[in-house]
């Protein structure tokens, strides 16, 4: 997809910080962090939102929501319950699809948002 940033960053034509990658997808930091850790999930297929997948993308989907834990917990601000049954850690995930839902860059990406907090700002 011409002049897609992250089509840009998955084909490697522009730099960041990549944390994980497949064949599939890839995740990099985010270049205006909300939070001690703030990365991106993204297809390395161009889908412009949420609401432009369909059933094809489920597999796709639900990778990326199976990785956002994975990735997490390697970053430092995994989730997990303590010895006395008490949660610990964790993180927060956002798709914003279209511009009320607060999109700017229009290639399907999942935040994943975590660190001590306060954090530096909102994005729901
Ligand atoms: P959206 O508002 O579309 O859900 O989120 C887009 C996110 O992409 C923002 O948090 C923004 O900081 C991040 N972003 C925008 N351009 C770039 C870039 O060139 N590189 C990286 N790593 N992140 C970007
Ligand atoms: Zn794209």
């Amino acid at each position: 997809m011409d002049n897609c940033i992250f089509c840009k960053i998955a084909a490697k034509q522009i730099p960041a910080q990549i944390i994980y990658e497949d064949d599939d997808l890839l995740a990099f930091n985010d270049i205006n962090p909300a939070a001690p850790i703030h990365f991106l999930i993204v297809p390395k297929k161009h889908l412009a939102t949420l609401a432009d997948c369909n059933a094809s993308d489920t597999a796709l989907l639900g990778k990326i929501s199976l990785l956002a834990p994975k990735l997490a917990k390697e970053l430092g601000c995994g989730y997990s319950v303590d010895t006395n049954g008490a949660p610990q850690g964790g993180f927060k995930t956002l798709f914003n699809t279209g511009p009320d839902g607060g999109q700017e860059v229009y290639h399907l990406h999942m935040h994943v948002i975590g660190g001590p907090r306060p954090w530096r700002r909102s994005l729901a």
